[in-house]
């Protein structure tokens, strides 16, 4: 009878609550940035965010085990960086609404390459069903995408390693899978995001990058994707749900995927989180049903 709801904040605060309560008060933040973090209003009409991060902000530097970024705060506000005014433009009116370009705090929700390609997305591990999903994706030549949640990376360094070195990426999930997120106060999600990124790329070993953010439960606000860019992650959507956390069984998942996905998707899929044999069972008709469909296996744009 028990429904799971993966934005219940029961799920994970029961499985996390202990460690909830270790959570340091002062934080460090990404770069240190003394102080200098703040809220980023809702983009209004059509007048540009005001860019805080730089658009060069580099990623972690590979170099030392505890990888900090450095955060240009005082952007002036950048223009468009794919989206050349053409000449043509001077004999149209002005554009109603030209494509937003990605700006640094943007989620993303498509394939870096765009075309016929999936990005495959794993949350809440590693946990018992990573190396089963690790196995079904080399023997499928496919790739993926693994948002981790900081402590369990932390406990399972070995496995972390085994996915950088089979070629899948990882991506921020915070530490305590915080639900909803934006309850936290600002310095409570500064934490959940820098120290799982500080976890996950210590689990990875030196040069480890850690790309993605995703909010648990897709809680993305101004605020945490702020945080997270300044960190140098980029917010990671989904363009598929699965809502394999569910349970709905191995058929309502594969037929999800087929039903929703279209060229250049994010599928949303959890490695860890509870019992994943529906998960691995769904994979097991989807890696061949995807490359009988063409499709070739892409990381997240950044
Ligand atoms: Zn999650």
């Amino acid at each position: 009878m028990r429904i799971p709801s993966h934005r219940s904040p029961s799920r994970h605060s029961l499985r996390y609550g202990l460690t909830a309560l270790l959570a340091p008060v002062l934080i460090a933040g990404c770069g240190a940035a003394q102080g200098a973090i703040r809220p980023e209003p809702t983009p209004s009409t059509g007048a540009p965010t005001p860019s805080t991060v730089s658009p060069t902000a580099p990623t972690s530097p590979p170099s030392s085990a505890t990888p900090t970024t450095s955060v240009a705060l005082s952007a002036p506000p950048k223009p468009s960086p794919s989206k050349p005014a053409s000449s043509a433009s001077a004999s149209r009116p002005p554009a109603p609404q030209p494509p937003p370009p990605l700006t640094p705090t943007s989620i993303v929700r498509g394939t870096a390459s765009g075309g016929r390609t999936v990005a495959l997305t794993f949350d809440d591990g590693p946990g018992p069903a990573t190396g089963q999903i690790l196995d079904l994706l080399t023997q499928y030549g496919a790739r993926a995408t693994f948002c981790q949640i900081g402590p369990q990376a932390a406990a399972d360094p070995a496995m972390v390693r085994r996915i950088l070195a089979e070629g899948h990426r990882l991506c921020d999930h915070t530490v305590h899978h915080p639900q909803p997120m934006h309850a936290l106060s600002h310095d409570q999600q500064v934490y959940e995001i820098s120290a799982a990124k500080d976890m996950i790329a210590k689990a990875g070993g030196a040069g480890t990058k850690v790309r993605w953010f995703r909010a648990p439960g897709g809680d993305f606000t101004a605020e945490n994707q702020l945080i997270a860019a300044q960190c140098g992650l980029r917010p990671l959507g989904w363009s598929v749900d699965t809502r394999d956390w569910a349970r709905p069984g191995a058929p309502a998942i594969v037929a999800t995927v087929q039903r929703d996905l279209r060229p250049g998707g994010v599928v949303l899929l959890h490695d860890a989180g509870g019992d994943r044999s529906q998960t691995v069972a769904a994979l097991k008709q989807l890696l061949p049903w995807l490359i009988a469909q063409g499709y070739s296996f892409d990381f997240p744009a950044v």
